[in-house]
């Protein structure tokens, strides 16, 4: 995965629920390419900025720099040409535009590495990861732990009432869940049956 012969392009999708991975995983990969000495680029969108504007944050705290742009179509306007490999985190933010901008990506020769949610706080795919799927040489789904059992977890679950599909947030506002544990929209459970305060 890491040496394509020639100049020959192709899109890898990272994909789970929040807490499972994702951006470990692309920065992971990113770091291998740098470390190939290809020319990487690293895009976010402008939606997240919850720990920095100018890098990729991981909840474990690993790092690395990033240009954020308000969609898919910025992409294509910053892209230097001579860029081989181009890391995109938060794919789940860019708007519909981007499968078609990875697609020419990747037929112009740039291997793509893709992070996202696949699914929203109600469980429904979440566009444009679907199509991403579709359209990627390579998947990698990641699991998160379950907050609740402990189990390996899909789910994005939201802990607070919105009907808004982005409320941009972290720990405290989302959990990951299994799908035993996982109810659609916001947990109704607050407390575990021990926490709940005492009459
Ligand atoms: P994502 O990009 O999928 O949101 P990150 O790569 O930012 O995930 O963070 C993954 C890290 O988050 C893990 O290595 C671990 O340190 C931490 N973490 C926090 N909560 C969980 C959880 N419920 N399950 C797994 N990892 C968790
Ligand atoms: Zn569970």
């Amino acid at each position: 995965m890491d040496f394509l012969a020639g100049n020959m392009g192709w899109i890898e999708v990272v994909c789970g629920p929040m807490f499972s991975g994702k951006s470990e995983e692309l920065i992971r990969r990113l770091r291998r390419a740098m470390i190939a000495r290809k020319r990487v680029q690293v895009f976010k969108p402008v939606i997240d900025d919850r720990y920095s504007k100018d890098e990729i944050v991981s909840h474990s705290s690993q790092s690395i720099p990033s240009t954020v742009v308000n969609d898919g179509s910025e992409i294509l306007k910053l892209l230097d040409w001579r860029t081989q490999v181009i890391g995109i985190d938060e794919a789940n933010f860019m708007g519909p535009g981007l499968v078609e901008i990875c697609n020419q990506l990747a037929d112009s020769g740039k291997r793509v590495i893709v992070a996202g949610l696949d699914t929203d706080y109600m469980g429904r795919p979440f566009p444009p990861i679907p199509d991403l799927l579709a359209m990627a040489e390579s998947i990698t789904k990641t699991l998160a732990i379950c907050m609740r059992c402990g189990n390996p977890a899909k789910q994005t679950q939201r802990l607070f009432e919105s009907a808004d599909l982005i409320v941009v947030g972290d720990a405290g506002m989302y959990e990951a869940r299994c799908r035993a544990c996982f109810e659609a929209g916001c947990s109704k459970q607050e407390y575990f049956p021990f926490a709940r305060p005492q009459k």
